[in-house]
Order: structure tokens, then sequence, then C-alpha cells
């Protein structure tokens, strides 16, 4: 799992180096399958569930799961991109939210929040804690800056499948749920909402876009749980 974290991760900051005004979603979804053959990888997304892609693209309102198309990215866009393999059977999965040029401040900000309240849910996947720790870290973290958590979609335990158990909601009380133990891995991903919690599917049956149309940002990483506190396996 660490070579397959590491494989999502190098090709994570590629994908990240090419991302400016002008580029497609396809052309970094293309980039991102030449990448993984490069590396004897596959791509952890295409055809689960009938999902047609290697990345999820998600710009702007667009919250998770959005597809990859023709329309070019903007100056003062922002991109989610959610990213995994499959390696000698592992998975990796993570996912970055990226500026497309110059951003207003406030998209910052949203995404500065983002990370750091995955880091606080990280910081929380120790042993002999429980599940909702991780989801409570995140919700404070969050909600202090006045942002929302969305509900509808939730972290997951990961290995020799994508989607294994635990889920790991991204809000709740703490001290709940399965007990954290050395040995697991987790892809932890606060998905945040500048505006309101709420989402929608779209009309593909795919993509989730913010009921109020105002911008979401996503990061994820898949972390290992250790006597010596979280590994995350998903860095460079
Ligand atoms: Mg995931």
């Amino acid at each position: 799992m660490r070579q397959a974290g590491c494989i999502v991760a190098e090709i994570l900051q590629l994908l990240r180096e090419k991302v400016a005004p002008g580029i497609t979603t396809i052309e970094l979804d293309r980039l991102a399958e030449a990448e993984c053959t490069k590396r004897q990888a596959l791509p952890a997304f295409k055809g689960y569930g009938g999902f047609p892609f290697t990345i999820c693209a998600s710009p702007n309102e667009k919250v998770v799961h959005g597809f990859a198309d023709n329309v070019p990215l903007r100056d003062g866009d922002i991109l989610s991109i959610d990213f995994g393999v499959i390696y000698r059977g592992f998975y990796g999965d993570a996912a970055i939210t990226v500026p497309v040029g110059s951003i207003d401040p406030s998209r910052e900000r949203l995404l500065r929040i983002t990370e750091d309240s995955l880091g606080c849910g990280i910081a929380a996947a120790v042993s002999g804690g429980r599940v909702s720790d991780i989801s409570n870290a995140v919700q404070s973290c969050v909600e202090a800056a006045g942002f929302s958590v969305v509900r509808d979609f939730v972290g997951h335990g990961i290995g020799r499948q994508l989607h294994e158990s635990p889920q790991i909601p991204n809000f709740g009380l703490p001290g709940q749920g399965a007990k954290l133990k050395p040995g697991m891995t987790l892809a932890i991903e606060p998905m945040i909402n500048a505006g309101c919690p709420d989402v929608k599917v779209m009309a593909d049956g795919w993509t989730a876009v913010t009921l109020d149309g105002k911008p979401s940002a996503h990061f994820e990483h898949t972390v290992a749980i250790t006597e010596n506190g979280p590994e995350i396996l998903t860095l460079l």
C-alpha cells in the first residue's frame, strides 16, 4: 500500500503542475491514465460501478465524482481531483483541490481550511481511539472556520478493495464507531462547502454539486494506523 500510495502521490503532483487556465479536464484524465500505464498500475476508479474516467474532476461548485470534459479551465476556478490506483492488488486513494491561475482570497481560505481539516482528521487517527474521533476532528476544524461539512459522502477503509469498512463520516460526536488499531488503512477525505452543506447529484448519476452553487473543496489521503501514530501513504 505504500507503493500504491506513492504512485497516487506522484501522479497527483504531475496533474497539479499541469493545472492552468486553458487546459481541459479530459487532458488531465488522459495524462493520469498514461502515467498509470507507465507505472504498471491500474486506474482504480475507471469502471468502478460504471464510472467512466480515471480521475474525478470536480471544478468549483462540483463536490465530488465529476466527469472530465472538454471545457477549458478558467483563471479563478478551483479544481478538485480525486484519483486512485490499484498496484499489485492494493489500492491507494487521494484527492487535492488546486487553484487555476489566481483565485480570490475566499476560495484560497476554503482550500486551506479543507486541507487543515484533513490534517486534523489524520492526527486523530491513532491506535486506541474510535472512528468518530476522526469525524469530530474534521468537523470541529471546519465549523470553527465558518464552512460546512458535506454529509452525503464519507471516507472509508481501503486495502484490497477501494471501499472497505469502516465508513468515516466527516462529522459526529467523538468516541463512537470501530476502535482504531494498528494495521488499519483508511481513506480520510473531508468534502467542505463554502455555503450550506447540502448537495444534489446531477442527471449523469455521478456528479455531486452544491445545492446553493457555492464552491466546494476536497482533500484526501490514504493513511495507515501504526503503533507510532498515523502514517500517510499517499505522500511523495
Ligand atoms: Mg476515497
